[in-house]
């Protein structure tokens, strides 16, 4: 499983994409993040304090952790932003539904 952003920085990433294709990634990568920065602020200005996962705890069990890559309410699938803890300890949910 992936997310749109891991998809959107994979063809941003690939040295054969179009111009158009990185412009059109471009635009659609670009609301993300400011979505996902106001959600990040507003999650501050609640009291939660950011953290930096690191990349090699991340993938450290090799495995797909559904309760800690998948949002519990929308099963979306959590790349860049995830908020542990909200609902039960060792779930996860994504920033829209953490709000
Ligand atoms: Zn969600």
């Amino acid at each position: 499983m992936f997310s749109l952003e891991q998809l959107l920085i994979s063809v941003a990433r690939d040295p054969n994409a179009s111009l158009t294709m990185l412009q059109l990634v471009h635009e659609s990568f670009s609301a993300i993040l400011s979505e996902k920065l106001e959600n990040r602020r507003q999650l501050e200005f609640h009291g939660l304090k950011p953290r930096v996962i690191q990349s090699e705890k991340r993938n450290a069990a090799g495995a797909w952790n559904v309760h800690e890559n998948e949002c519990e309410i929308c099963q979306s699938t959590l790349y860049l932003s995830r908020v542990k803890g909200v609902f039960r300890k060792k779930y996860s949910v994504c920033l829209r539904h953490a709000l």
